[in-house]
C-alpha cells in the first residue's frame, strides 16, 4: 500500500496554534505529514532552525503521523526525496492568496506531479501570525493565547537573554511571515 505523505513547509519562527491547527488538520488527511522546518527562509529569524524543529517537536508530540524534520533547498526536491505527493500551505488572509497562489504555480511548474493542498485557516487563529506573536512578545504581552506553554517560556527567555542577536536594539517587527 502506497503511503499518502504531505510536506507542510514553514518558517515556524515560532510555531503558534494557527500552524498547529493545520497540521492537525493535514495529520487526519494524510498517512504521514512532515511538517518542514526552512533552514535559512529569506527573513530575519528570532530562532535557530534547531529551536525552532524542537518547539514543534514537543508541540506535535501526541500526533503520531507527523514528523518534524528541518530541510534546506529547494522545496519540491525535499518533497521527491521524502516520498511525498503534496505540500500542505495554510490560508489565512485575501493577502495570503496571491502569493500561495504564486509560489503553487512556480512549484507545480517545478514538479507537476506534486500538488499543492491549501486549508483555510481557523476564524479562531486567523489573526494569529508569527510575526504579532514575535512583536507582542518582545513587548512582554501575554501571547498564551497564541502558542502553547514551552513555546512563551521560550519566546520568554529569548527576549530576556542579553547576549540574543539584536538584543539592546528594537527587534524588527512586522516582517512579512
Ligand atoms: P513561511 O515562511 O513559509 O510563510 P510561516 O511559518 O509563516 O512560513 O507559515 C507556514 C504556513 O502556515 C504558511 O502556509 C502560512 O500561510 C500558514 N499559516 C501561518 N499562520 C497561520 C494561521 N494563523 N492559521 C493557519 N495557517 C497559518
Amino acid at each position: 500500500m502506497t503511503i499518502r505523505r504531505a510536506v507542510y513547509p514553514g518558517s515556524f519562527d515560532p510555531a503558534h496554534y494557527g500552524h498547529i491547527d493545520i497540521t492537525t488538520r493535514a495529520a487526519r488527511t494524510f498517512d504521514e505529514v512532515i511538517v518542514a522546518v526552512y533552514d535559512k527562509p529569506a527573513k530575519q529569524l528570532l530562532f535557530t532552525v534547531d529551536e525552532r524543529v524542537a518547539m514543534l517537536r514537543e508541540a506535535l508530540k501526541d500526533i503520531t503521523n507527523v514528523r518534524v524534520a528541518p530541510f534546506s533547498g529547494l522545496l519540491v526536491h525535499y518533497v521527491r526525496e521524502v516520498g511525498a505527493f503534496a505540500i500542505v500551505r495554510g490560508l489565512r488572509v485575501f493577502s495570503d492568496f496571491e502569493l500561495e497562489f504564486r509560489m503553487a504555480l512556480a512549484n507545480r511548474r517545478l514538479a507537476p506531479e506534486i500538488d499543492v493542498i491549501n486549508f483555510i485557516a481557523d476564524e479562531k487563529h486567523l489573526h494569529i501570525s508569527s510575526s504579532t506573536v514575535r512583536e507582542i512578545a518582545s513587548l512582554g504581552g501575554d501571547v498564551s493565547s497564541m502558542v502553547p506553554p514551552a513555546i512563551e517560556a521560550a519566546l520568554i527567555a529569548k527576549f530576556s537573554d542579553p547576549n540574543r542577536d539584536g538584543a539592546g536594539t528594537n527587534y524588527v517587527v512586522s516582517l512579512p511571515d
